[in-house]
């Protein structure tokens, strides 16, 4: 049997990091055994629901690069469907009418709390003979009152739940819409999907979900409930902990790549590895070694990872993510060294793209002033005297080449009997502004002949003001 998995997001606010995660299970498990993969929409909430949210979803999934074979689908565009499902069920004695009023459930409610009852519905409609003809009646599943329901779960094993402890749920609104448990069952059941891997948070809806299944005589799917992500102080992860949609972490300057290796290892282990390309998690993931247990979320880890895989991938694979920052950051990079090469100049000392595209302005534009502490430190003494004699020699040299610079770096500062850094220090502060810059000839090479030149002028004219 081919393996069908989902990814069926409520498009009610951004994609957030555990959404990523249920996708990521869900996609790694299709790819694996060379099955499908879908992505559908589940936007019947149409209050909550928004555009905007199904673009950050769709963004989402296309910067993380997990590619669907089927999608998005959309659950607005398959009312037809529900509702003829829903007049199945009704007709067949599996659904009925309930006129039950706000005011009536309520106190129901109130009576079963005041007795310690876990509050549920108690089924007065089951029988149709509580009908108003000024209501608009909500439509029930008819939930069996006998026997138990067996979920078997991938990574939480077998899960017994009586029918007694389930009432009946509804599955279409006063005004007809179907509800949640009700699409879900059908959608499911019509793309053929045959695992179901979701957060938590659904397991209860799950056993009502396989009644319903029963009750359209459709074999359930299996299902995987992944354990919630917490946050570093152990609570629920939420916008508390700091960037929790994707998209944020895009723009915090992290790799697509680097963000995938984190969320499989949040709540999935493979021996002790850490580092996994894709092919490699392709190859190893498995539902049974995922956690049973919730998984704090770890942003230093997610650092690490992130600056592993700007230090160790292909250059030109880091290229257009920092061409990225560098556009957001207002940066030209048309008159300027390749983007490739400030990636290998900088990639040691930039543990996120952002530090890295800000670390690499000064190689495509003016800085508007000295770093304070530098220039204070390194323009004094001698500097000037320095800044023009390498002036000279810059000048004079034929081929801009970092081996050449690198030798009038050094000579220079021996035939004025001075340490190397009393050369290559206000050096840097005049080309760079700053008093850190990858290695000097790499420096001088990447931001090339006219701009060096001018900003060592520009820094002599600034020490003799
Ligand atoms: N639409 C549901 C949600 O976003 C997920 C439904 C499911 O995976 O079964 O929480």
């Amino acid at each position: 049997m081919a393996i069908k998995t989902r990814f069926a997001p409520s498009p009610t606010g951004y994609l957030h990091v555990g959404g990523a995660r249920t996708a990521l299970f869900s996609w790694l498990y299709a790819r694996q055994h060379q099955g499908q993969f879908v992505l559908r929409i589940e936007d019947t909430d149409r209050e909550r629901s928004t555009e905007a949210s199904v673009n950050a979803i769709l963004e989402g999934m296309e910067w993380l690069g997990l590619t669907y074979d089927e999608g998005p689908y959309y659950q607005t565009q398959r009312f037809e469907r529900y509702k003829e499902v829903i007049q199945q069920l009704l007709d067949q004695g599996d659904a009925y009418y309930c006129y039950c009023s706000k005011d009536e459930l309520e106190t129901l409610r109130a009576e079963q709390m005041s007795r310690k009852e876990k509050p549920r519905y108690d089924g007065r409609c089951r029988h149709g003979s509580n009908v108003k003809h000024d209501v608009r009646p909500v439509i029930r599943f008819k939930n069996p009152t006998e026997g138990a329901v067996v979920i078997t779960d991938c990574v939480k094993g077998d899960i017994t739940i009586n029918n007694s402890e389930l009432d009946d749920l509804i599955i279409a609104r006063g005004d007809g819409s179907p509800t949640y448990n009700l699409t879900v069952v059908i959608d499911d059941w019509d793309m053929g999907i045959n695992y179901v891997i979701r957060g938590d948070d659904h397991i209860n809806n799950t056993p009502r979900q396989i009644n319903i299944l029963k009750a359209l005589n459709v074999e359930p799917p299996r299902y995987a409930h992944l354990p919630m992500i917490l946050g570093d102080d152990g609570s629920r992860l939420s916008k508390r902990h700091g960037a929790v949609s994707v998209m944020q972490y895009r723009e915090d300057g992290f790799l697509p790549q680097a963000l995938l290796n984190y969320l499989v290892r949040l709540g999935w282990s493979h021996g002790d590895q850490e580092i996994f390309s894709i092919a490699e998690m392709i190859e190893h993931f498995d539902l049974a070694s995922v956690n049973v247990s919730a998984s704090a979320f770890n942003t230093e880890k997610l650092l690490w990872l992130n600056h592993q895989y700007i230090m160790t991938a292909e250059p030109a694979a880091v290229t257009p993510h920092l061409q990225w920052h560098l556009d957001n950051q207002g940066i030209n990079t048309e008159a300027g060294p390749a983007v490739e090469a400030v990636v290998v100049a900088l990639r040691e000392r930039s543990k996120t793209l952002k530090e890295m595209a800000a670390a690499s302005r000064y190689f495509y534009q003016d800085f508007e002033s000295y770093d304070e502490k530098a220039a204070k430190k390194n323009f004094k003494g001698e500097a000037a005297l320095v800044l023009q004699k390498l002036l000279v020699q810059f000048t004079a040299l034929v081929k801009w080449d970092g081996e050449a610079l690198h030798q009038i770096v050094l000579e220079t500062a021996q035939a004025m009997d001075l340490k190397l850094g009393k050369v290559a220090q206000p050096l840097r502060v005049a080309i760079s502004g700053q008093a850190a810059t990858p290695a000097i000839d790499v420096t001088l090479t990447l931001l090339g002949r006219s701009k060096t030149l001018a900003r060592i002028q520009r820094a002599i004219d600034y020490i003799s003001r």
